[in-house]
């Protein structure tokens, strides 16, 4: 990280950074339990029940959920990983740029 980056610096670091981290994706992946339709279901009957996971989160201010079937939760992890991943980045652009517009900023106004 230098101290006299510019803002095209802190962009092309930050796509440089996440450039790998497609796709990604945001949400919790939970398990859930629930029983199911069939009657004398030894599953049910001695309470371990049909484990199912679901994707949650939040789309435009309404909770979403999406059933995901099981062959497809390595996936989706890898995809949430990614979606912190770039979280974190952009958490941390976010001083690195300002900083890189005031900077530029000061230059121009000494120019
Ligand atoms: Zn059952």
């Amino acid at each position: 990280m230098s101290k006299d980056e510019s803002p095209s610096d802190v962009a092309r670091w930050l796509m440089d950074r996440t450039a790998g981290a497609w796709p990604a994706m945001l949400g919790s992946l939970s398990l859930r339990r629930s029983p199911c339709i069939r009657e004398n279901c030894a599953a049910c009957r001695s309470g371990e029940q049909h484990p199912s996971y679901i994707l949650s989160g939040r789309l435009h201010g309404r909770r979403i959920s999406v059933y995901v079937p099981e062959e497809l939760v390595p996936e989706v992890r890898r995809c949430l990983d990614n979606g912190r991943a770039i979280q974190e980045l952009l958490h941390e652009a976010a001083p690195r740029y300002i900083k890189a517009l005031k900077r530029a900023r000061t230059r121009a106004a000494k120019q």
